[in-house]
């Protein structure tokens, strides 16, 4: 499949980057809403469809709206990826100055993506997070799981990271990059960016039903998603096995003091004792070993991340014309 640019990169002022799997059903609606929306914008902008290898007619479909839609552009990927995947491979292309991702069963409204604009543009924002205000459509199994989720990453990731914000956003070139830069491979967009550090702002949206086709988010996805996001930002699940250890190393002592003076004072079967202290000594070390060896795993965990522990916000000597060197 040949892919030429439609749009240079100084020109596209937006790209709207769309990770679709299997949406056929939806793409026409969505092409309806979406079109006028970014037509009316004035600006210079591009579609990035990220066909996520779906086995069904959006990839002929998409080929179909290209034709008379120069503005689309469409990214194919081989095999099925996974969401956040396909958005990378998105993120990855667009050449705008700012970036929208958008699902494609519009969930969320296209509709808003000119405030994202506007308010990104006028309060010189790096970051528009779409939040969702209503989740009166998702069953309540999905909200009960949502925000049990969000309680989850934000004590671990840390109350930077909006609640109820899914991968409706508007994202600056500088945030892009940045993104880009990173070297993570199991990304999880919406944990990732707030950990950006940039400047960033809010559109609130309700979150409408899908109209066609299926979530492609079975329980399976969800779960994989929440370890993702548990492990992409915290080696504290390894840590269960060092403080499991000293518990259990506490309760072995005072077992074994019970144990020991259940023998002086009591009848008890012979080589009960010794039994069960050798039963329970040998349970803690091992609880305690398994806790240290997590505690390094941690660490090996930490370096081959290879995250970078900063972001420079400004930098006066690199922004003035007459830098100088400094010791
Ligand atoms: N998606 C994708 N690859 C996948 C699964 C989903 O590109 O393997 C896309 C999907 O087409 C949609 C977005 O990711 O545009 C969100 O998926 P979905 O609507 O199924 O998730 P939900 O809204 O149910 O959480
Ligand atoms: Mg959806």
């Amino acid at each position: 499949m040949s892919e030429a640019p439609t749009t240079t990169a100084a020109a596209t002022v937006l790209s709207v980057v769309i990770p679709m799997y299997n949406e056929e059903e939806v793409l026409p609606a969505l092409v309806n809403r979406l079109r006028p929306v970014l037509a009316g914008l004035g600006v210079p902008y591009e579609v990035v469809a990220v066909d996520d290898g779906s086995t069904d007619r959006t990839a002929a479909l998409l080929d179909a709206f290209r034709l008379g839609w120069p503005e689309l552009r469409v990214i194919g990927l081989r095999r099925n990826s996974g969401h956040q995947a396909a958005l990378t491979a998105g993120l990855d292309r667009a050449v705008g100055a700012y970036v929208v991702s958008i699902d494609a069963d519009l969930q969320d409204p296209p509709e808003k993506i000119p405030d994202m604009l506007v308010l990104a543009r006028a309060d010189h924002l790096d970051i528009v997070y779409g939040i969702r205000a209503d989740r009166a459509s998702d069953t309540g199994f999905k909200r009960w799981t949502a925000g049990l989720y969000y309680r989850l990453v934000r004590r671990l990731a840390g109350p930077s990271v909006p609640a109820q914000a899914g991968d409706f956003r508007l994202l600056s070139r500088a945030a892009v990059d940045a993104l880009k830069a990173l070297p993570d491979q199991q990304r999880v967009y919406r944990l990732l960016v707030p950990w950006l550090g940039f400047p960033s702002g809010e559109v609130t949206y309700e979150r409408a039903p899908r109209p066609a086709g299926q979530s492609k988010y079975p329980l399976g996805r969800m779960i994989r998603l929440a370890v993702d996001s548990v492990t992409g930002f915290s080696a504290a699940p390894l840590r269960i096995a060092t403080w499991l250890g000293g518990v259990a190393f506490l309760v072995c002592l005072g077992l074994m003091v019970y144990t020991l003076s259940a023998h002086a004072f009591q009848h008890t079967v012979p080589g009960w004792t010794s039994l069960f202290i050798g039963v329970l000594f040998i349970g803690a070390v091992q609880l305690v070993c398994v806790g240290l060896l997590g505690e390094y795993v941690g660490r090996i965990y930490t370096a081959v991340q290879n995250r970078p522990t900063y972001f420079v916000g400004h930098d006066t000597a690199a922004t003035s014309g007459t830098a100088t060197a400094t010791a």
